[in-house]
């Protein structure tokens, strides 16, 4: 199954699962940056991660994860939009990039969970430290502390795609459960990244849990979409400041800005520049991830 997130459910034990795949959506994303291989591993499966637990609470609005870590990589960040669509993008720090092999890019550094309802309510946000120098352990930890619902994710990239498969263990009975729990995640455990990359979602799940009687949901489909607009890139003006916006339109003749997502370009000459400073935009939005060029 390409570009699609798969719903299950374990009969008889309370247990739910998720599997993820994302193909030409992924391949999307690379192609609009070279990014350094450990940049790149790290992404996709913060990418992945990011489309599965905006799934497991049937989110209406955005989901986003941001992990800031070794100075050498400064971000990795990856957003859901209703669980439907998707984006992401890393910077790094380019005079290090020699180094970026070598280095544990995750040491010292901070996961920050965003949820944004669509309509009404205050963006929540949840912050844990990485442990264990994985993605997936850091937030398996936030899940069990924000959600209080034990929580096993598994993820993995390459060039091609980028998958994950999470398990969690619903509220009910406890005890017989607990085996259960034990018994589910001890087979799930024996999956390997090159399966996760290579399988499709019918025969992972046959060949983790054929003994099992698994419930299967409609997949659904995922793809690719940024979310700038020219209210955003407006925002990200207005934060910068009228003198430093206003030093770099006489200087450049306009002012160039393009979105790291996608690559589109959002060109301002003086009466666009005018137009922002002239006191008469909305409210300015802040969150614009793009570059000024
Ligand atoms: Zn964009």
């Amino acid at each position: 199954m390409e570009n699609a997130l798969q719903r299950f459910l374990f009969e008889h034990v309370n247990i739910r699962g998720e599997l993820v795949s994302l193909d030409s959506s992924w391949r999307h994303v690379l192609e609009r940056r070279t990014y350094p291989n450990s940049v790149k591993r790290l992404l996709g499966e913060v990418t992945a991660a990011t489309v599965l637990l905006a799934a497991t609470i049937k989110l209406d609005g955005t989901l986003s994860i941001q992990i800031k870590g070794h100075s050498a990589l400064q971000l990795l960040f990856a957003e859901t939009i209703g669980s439907t669509s998707f984006r992401s993008t890393a910077k790094w720090n380019e005079h290090e990039e020699m180094n970026l092999e070598n280095i544990n890019l995750l040491s010292g550094g901070s996961i920050a969970v965003t949820i944004t309802p669509k309509t009404s309510g205050q963006p929540y946000q949840g912050l844990v430290q990485v442990q264990s120098e994985s993605i997936q352990e850091s937030l398996e930890n936030y899940m069990g502390q924000s959600e209080q619902l034990p929580t096993r994710l598994w993820l993995a990239s390459n060039d091609q795609k980028a998958s994950g498969m999470l398990l969690q263990k619903l509220p009910g009975k406890d005890n017989i459960e607990s085996d259960d729990w034990q018994r589910i995640n001890t087979l799930a455990s024996t999956i390997t990244d090159k399966e996760l990359l290579s399988l499709d979602f019918d025969t992972i799940l046959k060949r983790l849990f054929h003994e099992e009687t698994v419930r299967l949901f409609d997949d659904s489909p995922l793809s690719f979409m940024c979310s700038c607009s020219e209210k955003r890139t407006d925002g990200m003006l207005q934060s910068l400041g009228e003198a430093e916006v206003r030093s770099i339109l006489s200087e450049k003749g306009n002012v160039n800005i393009t979105c790291e997502f996608c690559g589109k370009n959002y060109i301002y000459a003086l009466p666009g520049i005018d137009r922002i400073f002239s006191g008469q935009s909305s409210d300015p939005i802040q969150d614009f991830h793009g570059s000024i060029n």
